[in-house]
């Protein structure tokens, strides 16, 4: 079967792999759609210190059940389902208190294991989810980047009328600020790039801050009636961007970290005492592929905003590259078996 295949680092191409057969207690599905995530640009540039070589990238697949374990009673043949790409152990301590989106031994699609970017993938049962209906092919694997966004929302302990500080608005952040508008808090975006603060407003979000040419304290303290925002979402990674939250956040605030920075980051820890912070990583996702489905399905977050462009499979590798090469062109990509 054709997949799309990363020899080594910067060798990328469609080629024939072996046939995928359904393992036991795994779903086959013939595969339809497959969103392009910046993790799969890493895996390209060798950057991503878990990818091993050669490796089929993809993680955000969606496609046409084939074959089920025969115990089966819910999913038929033919249903349309997304798959749950963190294959956790459920040995592990975080696995035995339910945080299996931190598993020890977390395996992820297209990282550790053979990805999605291919004619067929098996996929645990347990990690699959149907789609509902009215969820065009090309914007179900946006529900994947969705989940990251909830989690990091849900990890900070958002409350409605809240202010949300989202340092980074790439899709990551741009989903938080629109799942932050769905539970009723209000986001402030941050964001160096006037393009993407535009796209935020468009989405609805009524706060925007370029930290570039006004200072960004200053005029958080201003939105906030000088409290601060009760909780910061660093979606960047960047290293300033992870020093400002802590300015950004008020006494007593949370602090979600979900962007990876490349370097360790020096942090005026007296800050966290002082102002009694939490602060918590926050990685993938938990239980919310259903939830975050139905927000897509309901138009409760708009998705499609964010689709730069929807490529055939055959053209998939071309767009890796040129993704990595010319980044700030694009917000996300989808390719599709049938253009
Ligand atoms: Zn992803
Ligand atoms: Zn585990």
């Amino acid at each position: 079967m054709k997949s799309v295949l990363l020899q080594s680092p910067g060798d990328i191409s469609i080629a024939e792999i072996e046939q995928t057969t359904r393992k036991q207690g795994e779903v086959l599905i013939k595969v339809r759609s497959m969103g392009i995530c910046g993790s799969d640009i890493g895996a390209y540039r060798g950057v991503n210190p878990l990818v091993t070589y050669p490796r089929v990238i993809g993680h955000e697949i969606a496609g046409e059940v084939i074959e089920l374990p025969e115990n089966e009673t819910e999913l038929k043949v033919g249903d349309r389902v997304l798959l749950e790409p963190y294959v956790y152990c459920g040995k592990c301590y975080p696995c035995s208190i339910g945080h299996t989106n931190c598993c020890e031994n977390l395996t992820v699609r297209g990282v550790h294991i053979e990805g999605g970017m291919a004619e067929y993938v098996s996929h645990p049962r347990k990690l699959m989810h149907k789609v509902p209906d009215n969820i065009p092919w090309n914007i179900i694997p946006m529900a994947e980047p969705l989940v990251i966004s909830m989690h990091a929302i849900k990890q900070s302990e958002t409350k409605a009328g809240e202010h949300v500080v989202i340092t980074g608005a790439g899709q990551i952040g741009l989903l938080a600020a629109q799942y932050a508008l769905t539970i009723g808090a209000i986001p402030i975006v941050v964001d160096p790039v006037d393009e993407r603060l535009d796209l935020s407003r468009k989405l609805g979000v009524t706060h925007t801050v370029n930290p570039v040419n006004t200072d960004a304290v200053e005029e958080i303290k201003r939105i906030t009636n000088g409290r601060m925002a009760e909780v910061v979402i660093e979606a960047s990674g960047d290293a300033r961007a992870i020093r400002g939250a802590i300015d950004y956040v008020s006494y007593a605030g949370h602090i979600s970290l979900v962007g990876w920075p490349k370097n360790d980051i020096p942090l005026p820890t007296a800050l966290f005492t002082k102002k009694e912070l939490t602060i918590r990583g926050s990685r993938n996702s938990v239980g919310q592929f259903p939830e975050s489905l139905r927000l897509i399905s309901e138009g409760k977050v708009n998705v499609a905003a964010l689709l730069t462009k929807t490529v055939a499979f055959v053209d998939l590798p071309n767009t890796v590259k040129d993704i990595s090469d010319h980044p700030e062109k694009y917000l996300k990509v989808v390719g599709v078996f049938d253009l």
